[in-house]
Order: C-alpha cells, then structure tokens, then sequence
C-alpha cells in the first residue's frame, strides 16, 4: 500500500479538503442510530490497520517536532526511571507546569520539537509519555473526539489517510 507521506503534501491535501472533513463531522454524529459507538470504533481501527502497518513513523516524527506533550505525575515517574534519575530532577528539568495549567493539564514536557526525540526516533520509547503511546488515537471514542483528529489532520499522514479511507467507506451503503 503506497500511501501519501510528505508532510507538505499532506498539510495542502488537508487544508483543501477542510470542508468534505467537516461534513465527515457531521455525517458521524448523524449516523449515530444506525452506527453505533463501538461499531464506529471497529470501522475505524479496521480502516486504520493497513494504514499504520504502511505508515513508517520513524520517516515522520512530525508529532514528536510539533505538538504539545501533555504529561501526568505517573510519566514524569515512569520518565525518571527510564533516565535513571530522582523524580524530582526528571520534573524540574522536563516539566512545565505553568504551561500545562493554561490547557488545564498537570504538566507539560518544556521543549518542542521534544528533547527525547534523536534521529527520528524516541530516544526512551519504552518509558515514554501515555499521550505518546496514543497518537494519533483514533479511537476508542472516534465519534466524540472527531473534532480534535481533524486538527491532526494537515500533520498527521495516518489521520489524513483513515479520514479518507473513512469518506470513502461511508460513501458505499453500510
Ligand atoms: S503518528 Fe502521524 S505525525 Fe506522528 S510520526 Fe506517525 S505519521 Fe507522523
Ligand atoms: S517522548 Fe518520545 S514519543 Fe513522545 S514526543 Fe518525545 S520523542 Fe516523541
């Protein structure tokens, strides 16, 4: 499967098709009678399965440069293990609170593009935020987090492919 991945390519193809997105938005908050949550979730991760097998992340890291880290008291813990350091040192060199407090989180890592993030790669992937281990979380809960994947959608090729994929399956009866 060759997907779409240049992430300039990706940004215009969203931009243009912001409308047909937001009529996606739409169209899944109406359907809710006849596709319910969970099965909208399962179409979902089944449309998404081939995408984030074709999908090389390690080709991207535009989250990793680009987006907000919002972290809780158990990563900055999970963080310290990993850099085998107290946790206290872990939170005072990578947390920022008062950042945090104005999106009405806890914490939130300081730099953007991460500091964790070398050669395109997580540089302590096993101890990893929560939030990392997630994105671009597509579900559970697709139909009332909608709003937030179509603000993924310009940064992300495996938002912008499972919206496509999940325009075009809709367009065929269920
Ligand atoms: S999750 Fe999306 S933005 Fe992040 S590296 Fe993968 S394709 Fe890129
Ligand atoms: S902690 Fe790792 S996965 Fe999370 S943003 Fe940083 S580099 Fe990316």
């Amino acid at each position: 499967m060759a997907l779409e991945t240049d992430l300039n390519r990706i940004a215009r193809l969203a931009a243009a098709r912001h409308d047909e997105f937001e009529v996606l938005r739409y169209t899944v908050e109406l359907l809710e009678d006849e596709l319910s949550d969970a099965a909208l979730d399962a179409l979902v991760d089944a449309l998404a399965a081939p995408i984030l097998a074709a999908v090389d992340c390690t080709r991207c890291a535009n989250c990793c440069r680009s987006l907000d880290v919002y972290l809780t008291p158990e990563d900055v813990a999970r963080l310290a293990d990993g850099l085998a350091i107290p946790t206290a040192e872990a939170a005072a060199r990578y947390v920022d609170h008062e950042a945090a407090e104005a999106a009405g989180e806890w914490g939130k890592l300081r730099a953007k593009p991460c500091a964790f993030l070398r050669d395109m790669r997580c540089s302590i992937y096993p101890h990893r935020p929560e939030s990392c281990r997630t994105y671009p979380a597509l579900t559970p809960d697709f139909r009332w987090t909608l709003p937030d994947i179509l603000e993924g959608a310009g940064g992300c090729p495996i938002i912008y492919h499972v919206l496509d994929a999940l325009i075009q399956r809709l367009d065929s009866p269920l």
